[in-house]
């Protein structure tokens, strides 16, 4: 536990971000967390926020404890000025520059923006972020070089010492479903499995073993083969 530090978690809804925000509530004596509503164009994504925040609440009394503010953050700006298939009606697809039409240019930037200014009116000292360089789209704005680079000139931009942490940087699918076992146990797992939102389609309509969602788009797949894959390493385990 590092007393002296609290955290604001970047809280979409998703198996990510649910999985920091475990990872923070067991280290940060204060954590709240932030999310975005920038014109996505399922709502479902934030519809199911509440009921995983209430989730993880219930799952440690210490937890519950440290949990404070959740702040919800219009940002319909990026999705007027970005045309991408996660804003608008448009098939999933891979463009030219060898990036899917999901990458939200400068989304990643924006929100971690918008979190320092926030952290800096509630006087929180970390930032705690489920980006990924592991087994993702490709989306530049994920990679640890961009997040460390946006840390520094945060911190000169604002004369801070904010921390950015992103504890799902080097760790695949398979790998985060085994440190929410490790944080929250068996019923972490679970509330991540019938919770949580990941499927670009916003489909909610079965549940798979991995979760709700298609099971084809990319976010679908990579849900699935990570959970998967965490099955078969619980069975050698
Ligand atoms: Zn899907």
């Amino acid at each position: 536990m590092q007393q002296s530090d609290t955290a604001l978690v970047l809280f979409s809804g998703g198996q990510d971000s649910t999985t920091c925000l475990a990872w923070a509530l067991e280290r940060y004596q204060r954590v709240e967390t932030i999310g975005f509503d920038y014109g996505q164009r399922h709502a479902i994504e934030l519809a199911v926020r509440p009921a995983v925040l209430a989730g993880v609440r219930a799952i440690a009394p210490a937890w519950g404890a440290r949990l404070g503010d959740d702040h919800m953050i219009d940002l319909s700006l990026l999705g007027k000025i970005s045309d991408t298939a996660l804003t608008s009606d448009v098939a999933i697809a891979m463009q030219a520059n060898g990036l899917p039409n999901t990458f939200v240019p400068g989304r990643n930037l924006m929100f971690m923006m918008v979190a320092a200014t926030l952290a800096y009116r509630r006087g929180l000292t970390v930032l705690v972020g489920g980006m990924c360089e592991t087994d993702f789209s490709g989306y530049p704005d994920c990679r640890d070089d961009t997040m460390k680079a946006l840390q520094v000139a945060l911190n000169l931009g604002m004369a801070t010492r904010l921390k950015v942490e992103t504890p799902l940087m080097w760790i695949d699918k398979n790998e985060t479903w085994q440190l929410a076992e490790r944080t929250g146990g068996a019923a972490l797992v679970d509330l991540i499995r019938t919770e949580t939102h990941t499927c670009y389609l916003g489909e909610r309509g079965a549940l798979h073993p991995w979760g709700y969602g298609c099971g084809s788009c990319p976010a679908c797949e990579l849900r699935a083969r990570g959970y998967q894959q965490y099955q078969q390493s619980k069975d050698v385990r």
